[in-house]
């Protein structure tokens, strides 16, 4: 079996080589700010070991990896009764697309593209204000990561508040179908303030541990989710989690995986380890570049692959 840290350190050095890296998301004018030179890799064993190569302490936008932790929120709060607001089949599109949702009724065809996290985002605050909502997805964030430091970055929230046109688009569409129910304005201050959530691939990779552990995180034991909805978030993570992307990711990569425009991915070895990483560059999808490649060049030399090898 290859040395770990020797293999994370080899990646991160040569993923900081590379000059095809993608290009940084400018739709949300903080994130274009960006360096898109910035590289981090942290890996957390079974063990508890930690293998980090590059910038893996630098906080970044976690953005559309927090539908990971938003999902995980929401079925504890409503349980599989959430499945009659958003699906669970792999969209084939953009995230942000909003074509699907007239021919379904307004229904989300999964939790992570952007109009299925804003129907998830509307549940976890249905009874709640938005402030105490967001509270809980923050709090819950510090507790999976073990790190009360934990923060919104409120330039990057407000930047998307600003220029958010396409998913206020998206949550309306679905206001008029019943399938949210809050006031539109506050589901969106909700989503884009979780989607603005910073954290280092140190920090994700510890925050991830229990999709990797059966929902158990082993260091300290706790039940964060039944065996069971471990399994299954996995199990969309994998077909959904990154997008029209989705079945390139498995094939590369072959592990439950979920993406964000800030150029993070948190990637799930069951049994094995909770992987993160960051490079800002995306692909057409929208997915980090120089990130697949890395997790690609991960599973291989590991032979991690969840097909084998
Ligand atoms: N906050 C982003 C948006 O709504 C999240 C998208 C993403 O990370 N793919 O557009």
């Amino acid at each position: 079996m290859p040395n770990l840290d020797d293999v994370v350190r080899e990646i991160a050095d040569e993923m900081r080589q590379r000059t095809d890296r993608g290009a940084v998301a400018s739709y949300i004018p903080e994130l274009a700010r960006v360096d898109p030179g910035a590289f981090g890799l942290a890996v957390i064993d079974a063990d508890g070991r930690a293998a980090v190569g590059g910038d893996a302490d630098v906080p970044f936008s976690i953005q559309s990896i927090s539908k990971v932790f938003t999902l995980t929120l929401a079925l504890g709060m409503v349980g599989d009764r959430l499945w009659r607001r958003v699906g669970r089949e792999p969209s084939g599109s953009p995230f942000n697309s909003i074509v699907q949702l007239e021919r379904e009724s307004g229904v989300p065809r999964n939790p992570f593209i952007n109009a299925g996290a804003i129907a998830v985002t509307d549940l976890i605050l249905s009874r709640h204000q938005p402030r105490e909502a967001l509270g809980e997805i923050l709090r819950f964030m510090q507790f999976l990561a073990q790190d009360s430091s934990i923060v919104i970055d409120e330039a990057v929230a407000a930047s998307e508040q600003r220029t958010g046109f396409r998913n206020a688009a998206l949550a309306n569409y679905m206001r008029s179908f019943g399938v949210i129910d809050g006031p539109v304005e506050y589901t969106l201050g909700v989503y884009y303030h979780h989607c603005a959530i910073a954290m280092t691939c140190r920090q994700l990779a510890t925050a991830g541990r229990f999709l990797a552990h059966s929902g158990r995180d082993p260091s300290t034991g706790h039940l964060v989710v039944q065996a069971e909805r471990a399994k299954r978030i996995n199990a969309v993570m994998l077909t959904c989690g990154h997008y029209d992307g989705s079945g390139e990711f498995a094939y590369r990569v072959g592990l439950p995986g979920k993406s964000g425009v800030g150029g993070g991915i948190l990637a799930v070895a069951p049994g094995r380890a909770s992987i993160a990483v960051w490079s800002p560059g995306l692909d057409a999808a929208g997915n980090s570049h120089l990130g697949r490649i890395a997790l690609e060049a991960l599973t291989r030399r590991m032979g991690w692959s969840i097909f084998g090898g």
